[in-house]
């Protein structure tokens, strides 16, 4: 995918981050005017609004649908802002560029289906519009940059992705979990894709959306998908974590963007030490593989089971806690222990002729 062309409008700055914002659904025209100018106010250039809502469960607000269209196009008319929306079907697409959509996004869930990243795909044949994809729902980098691939398959080249987080069984302080790995991982398959963040969908609530907009900025993010609401406590959809046009423009203000070109003498060094140690850690891991192959060599001699769960859970929590003691994260210590002992079962498991 190195043909990409950058996502930026005509007339716009080239300043990073580039910002989209608006509400999560457009719900009234007034609504949807009152908010456009707002933003637009604070030097927000591309506004968002959904019109097509998919909701996890029957009943809720599902959009105004085409009805819409005109008041963005009002937008557009009034305030000089881009206008974007997220398209699921292909009658969605023939509509948002019937009505002068100036940008697409394709929502989570929809990303998750094959079927329906086909069909928008080749309804988007032909056309030169910016398109981008957000993260299916659950944390399959394969599936995210299938659906990319589709739509850049149809010849689409302003392309980019939403990062919105990640559907995760274990409750935490995010509606969805950011496991910023993923992000990662696909800039460095992708790297000329430009990646937002949507912290709002992440956070889920209104307090995280200015750290989770630093923490993108901190990892070289190109661009921010926030929601924003002229009165975000009255809004028919995803109340909690819409902020309005003052308080978008507040954080926008505060984040520090830091310089992705500038290396210096003192970082290449620094960079060096990570090196050395990245090599020790390796020989080290592989000196606990080959403690853990004679192991195996004797659980085979004694007919012995490879896994023993009651010492792994040990291992586990006592690693742990002694990660939290010297500053690490308890969770990131499980993950690294349950990766690293993966492996060495893999590799039992060789021993004892059963792979
Ligand atoms: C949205 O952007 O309002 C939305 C529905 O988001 P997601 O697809 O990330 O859940
Ligand atoms: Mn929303």
């Amino acid at each position: 995918m190195n043909d990409l062309q950058p996502i930026r409008f005509p007339g716009m700055n080239s300043r990073r981050p580039l910002v989209i914002a608006g509400p999560c659904s457009a719900e009234t025209e007034e609504q949807v005017l009152r908010t456009a100018h707002d933003l637009a106010a604070e030097g927000i250039s591309i506004y968002r609004a959904g019109l097509w809502k998919p909701r996890t469960k029957p009943g809720g607000f599902e959009g105004v649908g085409v009805e819409g269209l005109p008041w963005l196009a009002r937008v557009k008319r009034e305030t000089g802002m881009y206008t974007a929306t997220e398209v699921a079907t292909r009658e969605h697409v023939a509509a948002a560029l019937e009505g002068g959509v100036d940008l697409l996004w394709i929502g989570a869930r929809t990303a998750a289906n094959p079927f329906a990243m086909q069909e928008i795909a080749d309804a988007l044949r032909g056309v030169d519009v910016p398109v981008l994809v957000k993260n299916p729902v659950s944390p399959d980098l394969e599936l995210w940059i299938g659906a990319v691939e589709r739509i850049h398959n149809a010849g689409i080249r302003r392309l980019g992705v939403i990062h919105r987080g990640f559907t995760s069984i274990d409750k935490s302080l995010y509606r969805n979990h950011p496991m910023w790995s993923i992000p990662i991982e696909l800039h460095r398959r992708l790297p000329g894709l430009p990646i937002f963040c949507d912290p709002s969908h992440i956070g889920g609530k209104r307090e995280l959306i200015a750290p989770l907009s630093q923490q993108a900025m901190d990892l070289g993010f190109d661009g921010l998908i926030v929601e924003a609401h002229c009165t975000p406590d009255c809004a028919w959809s995803d109340k909690a974590q819409q902020i309005t046009p003052q308080t978008l423009a507040y954080i926008c203000r505060n984040l520090v963007i830091r310089e992705m070109s500038v290396t210096t003498e003192n970082l290449t060094e620094l960079r060096a030490r990570i090196d050395k140690i990245d090599d020790e850690l390796l020989e080290l891991l592989a000196r606990r593989m080959r403690v853990s192959q004679d192991i195996g060599q004797y659980k085979k001699e004694h007919d012995m089971p490879v896994l023993q769960a009651q010492r792994y859970e040990e291992l586990l929590a006592r690693r742990a806690a002694q990660a939290v003691e010297i500053g690490m994260d308890r969770e990131f210590m499980r993950t690294v222990l349950q990766a690293i002992h993966e492996e060495s079962i893999r590799q039992q498991m060789r021993i004892l002729g059963r792979e």
